[in-house]
């Protein structure tokens, strides 16, 4: 490993917006022609702009492969750059909806085919054949319906549509209708030759009618930009029946919706999900999942895509890269899958017996505090709380096995109640003398029960007071760094990719007992606990050397709620405690990420080739 390349070697390394370096140079352009009406001006300069700033990459269009037009920012994005798995399609298309990631409340891509018309399925398909065509070096522009047209149409109905196979007479009869009835429209149409062409001849403007889709209902538009309606649009809009060439009002980046601040200090309104597929596939049995979008370093990445020997085979994991969330909250897919997790991703309740959800994001080296409000704990519901390594089994307590530490309270009343069961006799015939035995004995049982106790490895140790609903716990954890281990974070690109419901992710087999194995102490290591700002002291020192996420075990119905940070109700003192915030972490693991996929992308040079990957 190369020592030089630090973290900031890494985020200068990544390319810079090239819409913000064209935003300047056309700011410069306004300048030197002052003399020049500026109305005329400042709209070219818009529409270089817009031309410009297309996709996640800031790349050129490509009409060699497939693009789609956001619905929201009327940007164009390279399928190649879109994580969502859209199937088959065609370049061209106008029969869909699309949503980039910037403009999608869930931070993920949204797309959805719709049943073509057959006047767009030929638009579409005279394009191609006129990208073919240019890419041959002939420009064709007019085509047979019969020797060009419905040739391509059967050979990519797949991509074109979304009806099963016809017939081939009633696929005849619906092109022939289509390119009849929209000649001069549409079309245009040579009777000598009997040859189609388009009418509209600029390849880059074919695109979904997303005004019309407005107009319609099958698009809303919110103040949070465009979203996909579910029927009727509601007046009210004022977007319904807009000019076509007017640019749509593109979601205020800093408010709700955007990356930055979601899960910091607006007042949001619910999201769904928070950037995680709301169907995925969980941590379980042997295997572990990671979210995984196109990764931008990644060499013949469109490539890829304008090769058609692809269908059907496995798409390289090199090409993609583990999605690292931009926030730090309860992760969906790394948590036994009976625990509720509100909307916002920062409560949790229980279900029967005791479960585990982890956090998203995990800590190695340094110093890192979070805290957990209890909020309901009644029942004799019970709670674990503490750090967990990735191979804490999520189907047992915090604490059960070598992989995590807690700290456990219980329900008061269970032990009231059970106290007063046991002694229901004396209540009967309360005298002065018992009253005083009594309360002295359940003074006495409150006090032993009220222990809170730390766990690991399923032994329980006395720790502190126990703790109960509105107590705030601190977690703070102290990992020394040490320079025989290596802090760079796997990157699965080595793994296989697996396609679940529209999202591909790494599938990587459990190394439970290698890790265990592999367990080595971190001298100087320790967890302090808080309650309600007061140090309960050290929990556990000299713990096991790995990565550890904050972790939640829940035993029936009680329920807490995580805070990461920045704002903690009780901050340990910094005079006595340097350390970081867990919400920090979001920021740091993305550079980190960034380092070990460079790094892969780096020491597999010349090894990355799309021709000798399948063979
Ligand atoms: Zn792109
Ligand atoms: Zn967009």
């Amino acid at each position: 490993m190369d020592d030089n390349l630090s973290l900031d070697d890494v985020k200068e390394s990544q390319p810079s917006s090239p819409a913000t370096e064209e935003g300047s140079q056309a700011d410069s352009k306004i300048d030197d022609r002052s003399d020049v009406d500026d109305k005329i001006t400042l709209d070219a300069v818009a529409s270089k702009v817009d031309r410009e700033g297309n996709c996640y990459c800031g790349k050129e269009r490509n009409l060699n492969i497939v693009e789609l037009l956001c619905a929201s920012c009327n940007r164009w994005f390279h399928e190649s750059c879109i994580g969502y798995q859209l199937g088959k399609l065609v370049p061209f298309m106008m029969n869909y909806v699309f949503m980039c990631k910037n403009c999608s409340n869930t931070g993920l891509e949204s797309f959805k085919k719709n049943p073509p018309g057959f006047p767009q399925i030929c638009v579409t398909t005279i394009a191609n054949l006129m990208q073919a065509s240019i890419k041959n070096g002939d420009s064709r522009v007019k085509y047979s319906k019969d020797r060009d047209i419905i040739p391509f149409i059967e050979q990519h109905w797949e991509g074109l549509t979304t009806f099963p196979r016809r017939v081939k007479q009633s696929m005849h009869n619906s092109v022939m209708r289509a390119l009849t009835k929209e000649t001069n429209l549409s079309f245009t149409y040579d009777e000598n030759s009997e040859l189609y062409s388009l009418a509209q001849q600029d390849l880059t403007l074919i695109k979904p009618n997303y005004d019309a889709m407005i107009k319609q209902g099958q698009l809303k538009v919110t103040d949070m930009g465009v979203q996909h309606g579910k029927q009727g649009i509601k007046q009210g809009t004022g977007m319904a029946g807009r000019p076509r060439s007017t640019k749509r009002k593109l979601p205020d980046p800093g408010t709700v919706g955007s990356k930055k601040t979601r899960g910091g200090d607006v007042a949001l309104p619910k999201l769904p999900a928070h950037g995680y597929p709301m169907e995925h596939p969980f941590n379980k049995d042997g295997y572990r999942y990671y979210l995984a979008e196109p990764d931008p370093h990644a060499p013949f990445r469109q490539e890829f895509d304008e090769s058609s020997d692809w269908a059907g085979k496995p798409i390289p994991g090199w090409l993609y890269r583990t999605l690292i969330p931009s926030t730090v909250l309860l992760a969906l897919h790394d948590r036994a899958p009976q625990l509720r997790v509100s909307e916002e991703r920062l409560s949790v309740t229980g279900d029967k017996g005791y479960c585990m959800v982890r956090s998203t994001h995990s800590v190695s080296r340094g110093s890192w505090y979070f805290e957990i409000t209890v909020k309901d704990m009644k029942d004799g519901s019970a709670s674990r709380l503490g750090w967990a390594q990735e191979y804490a089994n999520l189907q047992a307590p915090l604490g059960y096995d070598k992989f995590g530490y807690a700290w456990r309270s219980r329900y008061l009343l269970q032990f009231f109640l059970n106290y007063l069961r046991k002694n229901w006799k004396n209540l009967i015939f309360i005298t002065g003398a018992h009253l005083t035995t009594l309360r002295v004995n359940f003074l006495h049982s409150l006090t032993n029960c009220r222990k809170g106790t730390r766990f690991h490895e399923s032994r329980g140790k006395h720790y502190s007071d126990g703790y109960g609903e509105g107590d705030v716990l601190g977690f703070l954890i102290v990992l020394p760094e040490d320079p025989k281990l290596s802090y760079v974070p796997n990157t699965y690109k080595d793994k296989p990719l697996v396609k679940f419901k529209s999202h591909l992710y790494y599938e990587e087999k459990d190394r439970v007992s290698e890790s265990l194995r592999r367990l080595q102490v971190l001298p100087g290591s320790k967890m302090v606990f808080f309650k309600n700002g007061v140090c309960q002291g050290d929990a556990f020192t000299d713990i096991y050397a790995g990565s550890y996420f904050p972790a939640i075990s829940l035993h029936k119905n009680a329920t807490v709620t995580i805070n990461y940070g920045p704002r903690f109700k009780h901050p340990p003192p910094k005079d006595q405690f340097k350390y970081k915030g867990m919400y920090k972490k979001a920021e740091e693991a993305i550079c980190e990420q960034t380092m070990a996929d460079l790094l892969y992308l780096t020491e597999n040079d010349g090894k990355l080739r799309l021709d000798t990957y399948c063979v």
